[in-house]
């Protein structure tokens, strides 16, 4: 979005949570003073940036908009790590094993940066947002130049700028509600494949979850916003579209001209051919209005990734999901009524605190009621400061483990039944990937084929008529 629609924009909505025309303006200020810094010390030689993104596609999308900034200041890009001038890494605090690989990854910093001493280090993303974590970074980690958190993605010109010229380290971890920022630009890592925030943050609470704590309150882009991106990105070639937000049915609930239904179909009638998805849904929020109108946007992927956690209503109640099993069931039942082929995915814990072998085997009898396409399944693992941390856990790690494998192997029998109904179907999909020979996209549906074809066809929808099953991955040809 140029600077002109962002003040245009700012002056029809600038909502409470919405970053200030003048303050984007100031940070192509800062952009233009970091480069000039940049040049004079590289000798017009090009700086390099090594940006490595952890978690999940927001996060993917962050780093896209800060590469955008990154490029405007004059940085190229590079994937090895000892050739960067600048080494960014987007965290995640989702999951404990992020926490330690970022962890790791940073120490593992520190001989480069001693054969280097003018690199800059910099972190960033949800774990940055964590108290108990920048202090750490700040006592133990000393080669760390910059940490910000994600409510300081739109001010990266002015830290950047502040680093280049001050030699000190820098923090800028705000505790905040939160911001939306338009006019930030992106460079984005895919030509034909997009993700295009809608909302940030969350107001939920999940009891085990950390996202509402460090991604703020729960704040929509204005729907002009959302679609001027979807324009542009549909007219750079984008085949496919992914909404994103923690809760995209809940957007503009606070007020504002579109839900997130009439978003759905606004975007669809973008002319082009392209495919939308988006992610996550929140079943506390999904409406039949949605569902209806997915079933009626031919360009909207009939594929619904819905997480439903547990299929046990007392702990659904413990994680504070704001829905019980026989709602969840109920949206399935509308969804499979109207979109007879639809694909569902959902995310799973096990092992909550205090749950029981018996409610989680309603977890399991619920998985086997909907056929799910695929599952991301995780054991429970605490979060500092989420209410669930502190409740008690008597079940041991082992025992959550053979829960585990019984789940998973429960959904692979459900996926290898649904995979051989699609033998000898044809399906549209949009070839994503090429090596040695071989194609592979998803369907409409997310479900992964392989299948012989020319390298020039990446980015290309074609049809698909599946050949072959071995389990739960899938062959096929072009027809
Ligand atoms: S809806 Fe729940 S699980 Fe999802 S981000 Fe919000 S608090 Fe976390």
């Amino acid at each position: 979005m140029s600077l002109s629609e962002v003040a245009h924009l700012s002056q029809l909505q600038l909502g409470k949570f919405e970053v200030s025309f003048d303050e984007i303006k100031k940070q192509r200020e800062y952009v233009s003073f970091a480069k000039t810094v940049l040049e004079s010390r590289f000798g017009g030689e090009t700086p390099l940036a090594f940006v490595h993104t952890f978690g999940c596609q927001g996060n993917v999308s962050d780093s896209e908009r800060m590469k955008g900034w990154l490029s405007q200041m004059g940085y190229g890009f590079t994937e090895v790590i000892e050739q960067a001038d600048l080494v960014l890494y987007n965290t995640c605090a989702v999951r404990e094993h992020a926490h330690d690989r970022v962890y790791g990854n940073v120490g593992a910093l520190k001989p480069i940066k001693e054969k280097k001493p003018g690199m800059i280090i910099a972190l960033c993303g949800c774990m940055m947002q964590q108290e108990h974590v920048w202090q750490k970074i700040r006592k133990s980690y000393p080669y760390v130049n910059l940490v910000f958190g994600t409510h300081a993605l739109h001010r990266l010109p002015e830290l950047m700028y502040k680093v280049l010229c001050g030699g000190k380290r820098v923090f800028e971890v705000e505790n905040c509600d939160g911001y939306i920022a338009e006019g930030i630009p992106v460079r984005r890592d895919g030509s034909f494949k997009g993700w295009l925030p809608i909302m940030y943050g969350c107001n939920n609470f999940c009891s085990y979850c950390v996202v509402p704590y460090v991604r703020g309150r729960e704040r929509s882009r204005s729907s002009l916003a959302v679609l001027a991106e979807a324009k542009e990105l549909i007219a750079s070639g984008c085949k496919d579209i992914t909404l994103l937000g923690q809760n995209v049915n809940s957007y503009n609930r606070d007020g504002g001209d579109l839900n997130f239904a009439q978003l759905l179909e606004a975007i669809n009638n973008i002319e082009g051919d392209f495919r939308i998805r988006f992610m996550t849904s929140h079943p506390k929020d999904c409406t039949f209005e949605l569902l209806d109108t997915m079933a009626r946007c031919e360009k909207v992927s009939k594929h619904l990734h819905l997480p439903f956690q547990s299929g046990n209503n007392r702990v659904l109640k413990e994680m504070n999901r704001g829905y019980t099993r026989e709602k969840y069931l109920s949206l399935v039942e509308y969804a499979k009524k109207v979109m007879p082929d639809i694909s569902l995915t959902s995310d799973i814990i096990v092992g909550f605190p205090g749950e029981t072998y018996e409610e989680f085997r309603d977890t399991v009898s619920l998985i086997e009621e909907v056929e799910f396409t695929s599952l991301f399944t995780f054991i429970y693992s605490p979060r500092e400061g989420t209410k669930a941390a502190s409740m008690p856990d008597p079940v041991s790690r082992k025992e959550k483990g053979e829960w585990f494998r019984e789940l998973t192997l429960a959904q692979e029998k459900i996926a290898a039944e649904r995979c051989k109904k699609m033998l000898g179907q044809t399906y549209r999909v949009l070839c994503e990937d090429y090596a040695d020979g071989r194609l592979s996209g998803r369907t409409d549906g997310s479900v992964m084929i392989d299948f012989d074809g020319d390298e020039s066809r990446v980015g290309e929808f074609v049809n698909v008529k599946v050949t072959s099953c071995r389990n739960w991955t899938l062959s096929g040809e072009i027809i």
